[in-house]
């Protein structure tokens, strides 16, 4: 027993190493990552209860050329690490901009883009703020010259809110753009205390949506987020809809957009310009 124990120690040791190196190896890679364009996005459709495609979320890959495509959860949380997060930030946010031109000539100018925002971007310290502010606001390539990239940001980052976050937040709203607090019920916020930002969308998080089917808890839940939101004048997105079951209780319960695999997943830009479904359903 004290040979396996000691065993299970040294595979320990072994693993957290390996850890570490994977982590150093990939905050050094990602230096280059921007310069050797090895980013992209892609885009997931958005829908209203009719199947139209109204909005599209921007999310981020990484095609690195050792270790194949690395998926953000691997690599997010070490650029927040590093500060690199800012720089990513400021990428996608032009690359989505962009973007956001090509869809409007294809699918009208109504269309809107979510980008995911780091809690590091909204926070003066590493200068990220003024940074994110002046992408956001600068109407390069930007269709009809209509700043519409909504900002996607998490419950969490409400209940820890520091000053300058807090600046960004209302600077957003003085300015018009539109934010959405992505996984929505995962943190403790009231609705009520939502409300003193001015957040536009509530994207009610993958868990709830995907119990839905088999969890009584979590249909009155995502009931009544839905209709707490309404009452207060926020429109609902749910994620992660990944059956017909789902959608339709969502529908039921006047959710006003759906997102997810029963739709579509993720793709590249090329493929939603070229084949165009405005219907999902
Ligand atoms: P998120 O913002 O909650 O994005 C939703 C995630 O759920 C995406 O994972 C998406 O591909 C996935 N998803 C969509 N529909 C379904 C579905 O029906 N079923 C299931 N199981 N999953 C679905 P992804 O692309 O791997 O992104 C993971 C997280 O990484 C995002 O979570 C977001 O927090 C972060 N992220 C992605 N792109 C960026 C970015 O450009 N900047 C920053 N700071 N974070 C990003
Ligand atoms: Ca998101
Ligand atoms: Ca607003
Ligand atoms: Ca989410």
């Amino acid at each position: 027993a004290k040979q396996s124990g000691r065993d299970a120690v040294r595979r320990f040791n072994w693993e957290l190493k390996d850890a570490l190196i994977h982590k150093t190896e990939l905050i050094k890679d990602l230096r280059q990552a921007i310069l050797n364009q090895e980013f992209y996005l892609l885009y997931q459709p958005i829908v209203n209860k009719h199947g139209v495609v109204l909005k599209f979320e921007a999310l981020i890959r990484w095609q690195h050329p050792e270790k194949g495509l690395i998926a953000p959860d691997q690599f997010i949380s070490y650029a927040e690490e590093s500060g690199q997060i800012i720089e990513i930030g400021h990428w996608v946010i032009q690359e989505a901009k962009q973007a956001l031109g090509a869809i409007r000539s294809v699918y009208g100018e109504n269309i809107q883009i979510g980008v995911n925002v780091s809690p590091i971007q909204l926070s003066k310290q590493q200068d990220g703020n003024g940074l994110l502010l002046a992408d956001l606001l600068s109407k390069e390539s930007c269709g009809n010259g209509q700043n519409s990239l909504v900002v996607e940001i998490t419950e969490h980052l409400l209940m820890n809110l520091d000053e300058s976050t807090r600046d960004a937040l209302l600077a957003f709203r003085e300015k018009g753009i539109q934010v959405a607090l992505d996984d929505f019920g995962t943190g403790y916020s009231s609705l009520a205390y939502i409300m003193n930002y001015d957040i536009d969308y509530l994207k009610i998080d993958q868990s709830f949506v995907q119990k839905l089917g088999e969890e009584h808890a979590s249909q009155t839940l995502c009931e009544a987020i839905i209709s707490m939101a309404h009452a207060l004048g926020v429109s609902v997105i749910a994620e992660g809809v990944e059956t017909k079951e789902q959608a339709n209780l969502l529908i039921g319960y006047g959710c006003d957009y759906l997102q997810g695999y029963y739709f579509s997943r993720p793709i590249p830009l090329d493929q939603v310009l070229i084949f165009k479904q405005d219907k999902l359903i």
